[in-house]
């Protein structure tokens, strides 16, 4: 038996995407979610507690991603990323739930903008902190978890409304922070590299042409040739800003231009229509992803 409030909290959820849907209404729902599934906790109700925690996911899902073209126009591109990088946690923690239609509340959608939309980002490294967990604990029963003892609950399940996840404990030896490429947690981002600010151009540019929040986009990355005039402040004897090893003068200086990468845009109507309408955008700046990439990989900071 579903009750009223439950099914007002959906009908909302699956209005997403569509004129219907009101954003300014995503607190009071998220509130009515939160204190149905206590009631239902309460109760014992196992169903609809999980049913309800699933639902916020999904609240928490959406607003974030309208949350992200937001902070994307006001310039907190940090914010903006870490906006998508819960979007993306989020939806990897629901997927395994066959109750969550992504059709019905547009997360295809969602999730299928939130992964190109990072390519557009200038992010190729990440920190990733060094330290020992001296043990984990179990945050359903308490139970503290080793090699040789596990409690039966699993990690990512939900009991009786609560997500299982495990706590770090008695953390030691934090020493260092590395450079990686590929971290933990994509959130742990360098601000800044060489006193230079990040290059977030490509994705202002798709953001800007965006003019509603459920308009459709879609994006292709390829290579093209850029004229050399980008590239005057390149040296024939540095290393080529195509991001090949070799030096200018070597190899893209014989050519018509620098090998580069370009990231087609394509906008729609709505928000499910097919995006019909293509617009070009070639990025400006040569500080690319790549020259990033070289210039940070395999660095260790150590911390006194
Ligand atoms: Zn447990
Ligand atoms: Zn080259």
């Amino acid at each position: 038996m579903k009750n009223k409030n439950l099914l007002s909290i959906e009908h909302y959820a699956e209005s997403f995407g569509t004129n219907k849907h009101k954003p300014k209404d995503y607190i009071k729902y998220l509130k009515r979610c939160v204190s149905l599934k206590e009631t239902y906790i309460s109760n014992n109700d196992e169903e609809n507690a999980k049913r309800c925690l699933l639902l916020e996911s999904i609240l928490q899902i959406q607003h974030n991603y309208l949350k992200t073209y937001k902070l994307i126009l006001k310039n907190k591109h940090d914010s903006a990323w870490s906006c998508i990088i819960d979007i993306e946690n989020e939806i990897e923690l629901i997927k395994p739930y066959i109750e969550v239609d992504f059709a019905k509340y547009k997360l295809d959608i969602v999730k299928d903008k939130n992964t190109k939309i990072q390519t557009l980002f200038p992010y190729t490294l990440f920190f990733s902190a060094g330290y020992t967990v001296g043990n984990y604990r179990c945050s359903i029963c308490g139970e503290v978890i080793t090699l040789r003892h596990r409690c039966n609950h699993k990690k990512g399940q939900i009991y009786n409304g609560r997500w299982c996840f495990w706590i770090k404990e008695n953390i030691t030896n934090f020493d260092h922070v590395a450079v990686v490429t590929n971290p933990k947690d994509k959130r742990c981002i360098p601000k800044e590299f060489n006193g230079k600010r990040f290059d977030f151009s490509v994705v202002d540019e798709l953001v800007i042409h965006i003019k509603r929040p459920y308009l459709n986009w879609d994006l292709k990355w390829s290579k093209l040739r850029h004229p050399h005039d980008l590239f005057k402040d390149v040296k024939e004897t540095d290393y080529c800003p195509c991001g090949s090893d070799k030096l200018y003068k070597d190899c893209c200086l014989k050519e018509s231009g620098v090998l580069r990468p370009h990231v087609d845009f394509d906008f729609g109507q709505g928000f499910s229509d097919n995006p019909n309408i293509i617009k070009y955008h070639y990025p400006k700046s040569k500080d690319n992803v790549s020259a990033f990439k070289s210039d940070m990989q395999g660095i260790i900071m150590t911390m006194k």
